[in-house]
């Protein structure tokens, strides 16, 4: 099995599960017990929430551990804005994670709240122009995704950091995808809330983390015994939070060797896809492939067109920074994407159509759809996220079948 999925989840790693193994055996205390076991699970918890913090650069009392990435988007949006004064406006952007919009469409239907959507270009990226546009004195919230799920669009989030200061208004932002390939130092990126994913990591599913600054009030969502300081009742996930502590660590470890690595590999993945199969097009911000002794690159554009003459010196050095390292998205017009799917499957190829977020849905991606691709288009999407095993033999694998899937498929449809 090759596995490119890692998007959508990752195995929990050797050393998290030792760490997390105690905790689920022998010191398997309630933190809220006031005898051995439950202060010996407390001193976990602290330990585990000093460790985030470090790899954060932020404080104890602002990590906040939760059920895992749609859990920390929710609280961020509903807490920080039924917590604020300040009005009932908030912005956002046309590609969030379903945790983000599903999260803000609640507060416009139950609270009345305004929403304004920033659009995002034909590669998935906002405008800051049209970012300051959007910010009023009402506005309670902005939040904006730091990596896309699919297309692998970066945002730029210290930049429209420092915009939502200016205006005096909070920002939120989803850095599910952007962990262990982005830096994730808060004082750096200046956001005030990030949400964090265990299982996107290396850690479990159903762990997590929302970071708040501190001087931010937050309206809980989950009530009842008071734990995480009142903002997140439930009793401790203790073997979870000390599992995503570790996996954290892990992930920022050589983080930006590992990401550039990757990110070489995957230019010569998908130039590899193209030279086999021209007419695909790269969805996302550019792909820079980097043969020896040649430069070129490859851009998405609305009409589905590929530009292959864009050259590194053209797209400089905005291009490492607006594209995951390990995301490679195409769309394979005159296919289906679940077809390919189901062809590369044959042949071990675990990859996703798309988002694997939203459940048994045969609804287009709005994601693709507001970066320009038609509907028609976008059912033909296969997503590639890579992780630090991947290797070039893999890839090199993996664009072989592809052809022969593309072959397959369309002389079936055609
Ligand atoms: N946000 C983004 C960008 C995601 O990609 C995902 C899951 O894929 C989530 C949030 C939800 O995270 P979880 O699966 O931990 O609830």
């Amino acid at each position: 099995m090759i596995f490119l999925d890692s998007a959508a989840t990752t195995p929990v790693r050797r050393e998290v599960l030792e760490a997390m193994w105690p905790l689920l055996t022998g010191d398997f205390g309630n933190p809220s017990s006031h005898h051995e076991l439950g202060e010996s699970a407390k001193r976990a918890l602290d330990a585990a929430r000093t460790s985030v913090t470090v790899s954060l650069g932020c404080r104890a009392s602002d990590v906040i551990f939760t059920s895992g990435g749609t859990e920390s988007d929710n609280l961020a949006i509903k807490g920080l804005a039924l917590a604020n004064p300040r009005g009932r406006h908030i912005v956002t952007s046309a590609i969030e994670h379903e945790a983000v919009l599903e999260s803000v469409d609640y507060l416009v239907r139950i609270h009345g709240f305004e929403v304004t959507v920033l659009p995002v270009d034909a590669h998935g990226l906002i405008d800051l122009d049209e970012a300051r546009d959007a910010l009023r004195p009402d506005t309670t919230l902005c939040t904006v995704m730091y990596a896309n799920n699919e297309i692998g669009a970066v945002q730029p989030i210290a930049a429209l950091a420092e915009l939502c200061r200016s205006q005096g208004v909070p920002l939120h932002t989803d850095a599910v995808q952007a962990a262990g390939w982005l830096p994730l130092d808060v004082a750096e990126l200046g956001v005030d809330a990030l949400s964090l994913s265990g299982h996107k990591l290396g850690a479990p599913k159903g762990i997590g983390v929302l970071m708040v600054k501190g001087r931010r009030s937050i309206e809980p969502v989950l009530h009842g015994g008071g734990q995480e300081r009142g903002k997140r009742s439930g009793t401790e996930n203790i073997a979870g939070a000390v599992g995503f502590a570790h996996a954290l660590v892990l992930a920022e470890t050589g983080r930006a060797e590992r990401a550039h690595n990757i990110s070489r590999l995957r230019d010569d993945f998908v130039a590899d896809v193209l030279a086999r199969v021209p007419d695909a097009i790269v969805t996302g911000p550019p792909v820079v492939a980097v043969n020896p002794g040649e430069v070129w690159g490859t851009a998405a554009t609305v009409d589905g067109t590929i530009d292959n003459a864009v050259d590194r010196a053209t797209l400089g050095s905005a291009i490492t920074p607006t594209r995951l390292p390990n995301n490679a998205s195409f769309c394979f017009p005159g296919t289906s994407g679940e077809s390919l799917l189901l062809e590369l499957g044959r042949a071990g190829i675990i990859c996703s159509a798309g988002s694997a977020c939203a459940v048994g849905s045969d609804d287009v991606s709005h994601v693709l759809t507001a970066i320009g691709i038609d509907d028609a288009v976008a059912q033909t999407a296969v997503r590639f996220s890579l992780s630090s095993d991947t290797t070039a033999n893999q890839l090199a694998t993996v664009a072989a079948e592809i052809d022969t899937a593309y072959r397959a498929v369309r002389s079936l449809s055609g």
